[in-house]
Order: structure tokens, then C-alpha cells, then sequence
């Protein structure tokens, strides 16, 4: 390993130059990389790591493809602003061909976040409207617009703009509507219709768009079902809106069953569809995919959106033919559920493990004080995500608690590297639970005392009794509930 800095004086020009909102992974102790292939990376000591975390890149770190597809176009002609090239209009027809056939039109951007900043852009054009229906702790991005309607952000300082109307995430497991409820889904349904009905009618706004991701990742991997995703279609666009899919995450066959997320859900085709920084790999191309109809209504003139360079469209083809020939759709599918199957049977052993959900390589793992309580256990989850780094396994927590294990690695990941992170996490829990307090009930009565020595008050749970009522499973799209649908919880208060 080439490595021209020490570790010391990497970390000195980052921190004396880089602000500290450009957050490293693990900031107690952050990596030093210097190599990646495939689902591994390496720090500067030469020890590798199974990166669970890395949608972006998509088909492997240095997919050798991606590499020769760009090196080869590189080499051919740099950044062109004039003329067309045959690799651009192959790609979009290769695009084209996995989408319904009314999603027509491709615009290319360089990040997911551009990409939802077009998005709505076009919502706005094409209906005259100007606000934005967005979901309760979703993420679409860091430019000004794309922050906006980021509820996620409201939680960090920024305020929720008066064009902004948040409809309640239908987290069936810790939302305000939960799986033991059988009029759960219908009241989430009701819910974003109200919402909608007082932006209209009370506060005289004209909505522009809903914005979604058919899964919604950033709020902890949250498969919202299908019934209220058809609802909220039906619903914007009956009040002169348009729906925009936020695919930066968890497109291009991630989800396991289908191409893009929102295939998921019956019969939905969204109005627009934006796709992140998979497309290329990490190279940074993003799209905007929707109607003929919608697209036109953007100027001819509109600058930095263009058609697809060279370079992108070969890089963009290698990674399309990559999932294809590879199977990664399949393999997502298969081994993202040999890996939930092997994470909900630790449940049986540990109570630190809550619900496990996702689909595909889209896995949220719940990490609570106990599986009775619900009460998310952040200070356990970065435990976690740091124990695991000891076990060379790297994953992430997010969710509004920041409880919720995030397991969202490369398409190749294989049976053996889901294996190998079940053993981990048995290990890291087993190691958790010999420092920390482990009976239920001393939980609900004593303080918890994490392995720092750390005392946590509980003073501010609130215990509630939940409505015990049979499950209606046929609202649930791949939910994946560990545990039964009698279970009393805590309010959602962080620790
Ligand atoms: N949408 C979602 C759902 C995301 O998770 C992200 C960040 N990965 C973005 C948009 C923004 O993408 P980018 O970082 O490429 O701007």
C-alpha cells in the first residue's frame, strides 16, 4: 500500500480544511482507506473490511467493467458540449427498456439530489403548482430545494417551508399507526389525504408534487405499503399533482424483486423518476426519467441538463449489462433474505434486536432496549456499528432514532459475506449484553447502563398500551415484523 501521509497528518489537513458537517463514518475512529474492491475496502494498515454500506457502488467497488468502459471512452474523447454520440442514444434506449412504457423521456444530472431538484422543478412546470408533498424523515438530498422538502433535516435546524406539507411515515412498527392496528394503513391513507385537503383547501396552496422513495431508506429502511402508496398517487394527482419516485437508493434491482422500487407496489407508475449515483457506479450521473409530456415543458435552452456524455453512457451501459449478466437483481433477492432470516433468528437469542425488515439488499435492522419495550436503543446501535468494525464488518444507523441498523452493501455481496456478518453480530451482541443490563424489567424500573458507564434517564418514556387486534397482512408489502402483533410499547423517545 502506497500510502504518502501518515494517518496523523491526514486527519490534521481534514480537519483544518474540511468543515466538521462532512461527517467521516465512525468519527471516533475513522478509517483511513486506501483501496476497495467489489464489497471490500482497505484502511492503510492493509486490513480488509466487508463494506455493508455503499449503494452507490453498485456493481462492486472498481468494477473491472466500469473501469475498462471508462477508460476506454476516456481515452476516445473527453467532456464533449457539441454532437451526439451512438453510446448515449444506445444507453437511453437500454434505460428506456426497463420502465413502463409511458416513461419515455431520460435527462441526465450528476447526483440524486439534482436529480430531485429537476424533478420538482418539471412538477412545477407541468401543473402550474408550486408545493411539495413529502414523507415524515425522508431524505432527498443536500441542495436548497432538495433540503426543503427533507423532513429528515427539520430534526437538525432547518425549518419546514410553508410550501412543504409532511404526510406521516407508515412505519407500522414504531409510527403513530402500528401492525396491530387493522385500520393502520387505512389511517395513514387518511392521514396524507388531510394533509393534502388543508393545504388546499384551508391554506389556498397549489401542490405541485408528492415526493417519495418506494422504499423509504434514509427513515431506517421502511417498505411503506402498497395500498398507501396507490393512495397518495390517486390522491396528488386528483388534487392537480404529480408523483415523483425517489429512487437514489434503491433502484437498478436492489429490492431484489423488480428493476426499479416502485414495481414493487401494484400498478404504480409514478409521473417522474430519479435515479442517483448507482447509474454510474459512484461516477456521478444521476437521471430524471418521465413522460414526453411532462419533459417538454422545460425551455430548450435549460442549461446543465444534458443528454448523456461519452463517458457517463459507457460507464452507465457497464453497469446495466453488469446487473444483467451477473444476475445481481436475483442475487439481491436471495441473499438479502438468507441475511433478514439470519439476523430475525438472533431475535430468538437477543432482545437488543427489534424488527428486521427491507427487501432485497435493503435491510433495516431495529436495535431496541428490549423486544417488548420497542424503545429504540441508539447509544446500542453505534455500539454495534463500532464492535462490528472490530469484527472488520462496516454498517450504519439511521432511522429518526438512529437505531436502526442500515445494511445496504454492494450487489455482489455474497451467502458467505451474509454469513459472515450474522456471526458478527451474534459475537457483538453477545459482547454487548455481558457490559450492560439485560433483564427486561430492571430496564423498564433502573437506569440502562451502557458499557462507557453511560447513565441514561428513563424518566422521559412514556409507557402506552397499543390496540391488540389481529394483523392484516395483506397491507403489509414485505414488512417483516420478528415479533407478534400483541406487543405494548413506548412512546418513540430517544435516548
Ligand atoms: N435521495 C435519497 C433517497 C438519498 O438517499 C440521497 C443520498 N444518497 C439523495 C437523494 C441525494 O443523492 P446525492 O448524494 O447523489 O446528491
Amino acid at each position: 500500500f502506497n500510502v504518502a501521509l501518515s494517518r496523523e497528518q491526514t486527519l490534521e489537513l481534514r480537519a483544518q480544511h474540511i468543515p466538521k458537517s462532512c461527517k467521516l463514518h465512525f468519527e471516533k475512529s475513522p478509517m483511513k482507506v486506501v483501496r476497495a474492491i467489489g464489497q471490500y475496502v482497505y484502511d492503510d494498515s492493509g486490513t480488509e473490511y466487508l463494506d455493508c454500506v455503499n449503494c452507490v457502488a453498485h456493481v462492486g467497488h472498481c468494477n473491472p467493467n466500469v473501469i475498462e468502459a471508462a477508460k476506454t471512452s476516456m481515452l476516445k474523447m473527453g467532456n464533449i458540449s457539441v454532437g451526439m454520440t451512438d453510446a448515449a442514444s444506445e444507453y437511453v434506449a437500454k434505460l428506456k427498456a426497463t420502465f413502463p412504457p409511458e416513461i419515455d423521456t431520460f435527462l441526465f444530472v450528476s447526483s440524486g439530489s439534482e436529480a430531485n431538484d429537476v424533478a420538482i422543478q418539471l412538477a412545477r412546470l407541468h401543473t402550474g403548482g408550486y408545493d411539495v408533498v413529502s414523507v415524515e424523515r425522508a431524505f432527498h438530498g443536500g441542495l436548497s430545494v432538495t433540503n426543503n422538502v427533507s423532513p429528515k433535516q427539520f430534526t437538525s435546524g432547518e425549518k419546514c417551508p410553508d410550501w412543504v406539507h409532511v404526510v406521516s411515515c407508515p412505519d407500522l412498527y414504531r409510527g403513530i399507526y402500528r401492525e396491530t392496528d387493522i385500520t393502520a394503513v387505512e389511517k395513514y391513507c387518511k392521514n396524507a389525504r388531510e394533509v393534502m385537503e388543508r393545504a388546499v383547501q384551508k391554506e389556498k396552496r397549489k401542490l405541485a408534487c408528492f415526493i417519495s422513495e418506494p422504499i423509504i431508506t434514509v427513515a431506517g429502511v421502511i417498505v411503506p405499503p402498497s395500498k398507501w402508496m396507490n393512495s397518495i398517487y390517486k390522491d396528488i394527482r386528483s388534487f392537480g399533482g404529480v408523483a415523483i419516485a425517489d429512487e437514489a437508493q434503491s433502484g437498478l434491482g436492489r429490492c431484489g424483486t423488480s428493476m426499479w422500487s416502485f414495481q414493487m407496489h401494484d400498478n404504480l407508475v409514478p409521473d417522474i423518476i430519479t435515479i442517483g449515483k448507482p447509474l454510474g457506479n459512484g461516477h456521478p450521473m444521476a437521471c430524471v426519467a418521465t413522460r414526453s409530456s411532462i419533459a417538454s415543458k422545460l425551455s430548450n435552452d435549460t442549461l446543465g441538463i444534458y443528454a448523456c456524455d461519452l463517458v457517463s453512457a459507457a460507464i452507465g451501459l457497464a453497469v446495466l449489462s453488469t446487473v444483467r449478466s451477473l444476475s445481481l437483481q436475483m442475487n439481491a433477492r436471495t441473499v438479502g433474505e438468507f441475511l433478514r432470516e439470519g439476523i430475525r433468528a438472533l431475535g430468538h437469542q437477543h432482545q437488543n434486536i427489534g424488527q428486521v425488515r427491507g427487501t432485497g439488499l435493503m435491510i433495516g435492522v431495529e436495535i431496541v432496549h428490549s423486544q417488548k419495550s420497542r424503545k429504540p436503543a441508539p447509544r446500542i446501535a453505534d455500539k454495534i456499528c463500532y464492535k462490528l468494525l472490530e469484527h472488520f464488518v462496516i454498517v450504519a444507523n439511521d432511522g429518526i432514532h438512529k437505531n436502526v441498523l442500515i445494511i445496504t452493501p454492494p450487489m455482489c455481496f455474497t451467502w458467505e459475506n451474509a454469513h459472515r456478518v450474522t456471526v458478527a453480530l451474534d459475537k457483538v451482541l453477545q459482547e454487548i449484553e455481558s457490559i450492560t443490563v439485560d433483564d427486561d424489567d430492571d430496564e423498564l424500573t433502573q437506569p440502562f447502563v451502557d458499557s462507557n458507564r453511560l447513565l441514561l434517564s428513563m424518566n422521559d418514556i412514556v409507557n402506552t398500551s397499543s390496540e391488540v387486534s389481529s394483523n392484516d397482512d395483506t397491507n403489509v408489502l414485505h414488512n417483516d415484523f420478528f415479533l407478534p402483533p400483541n406487543t405494548s410499547g413506548f412512546l418513540d423517545d430517544a435516548d
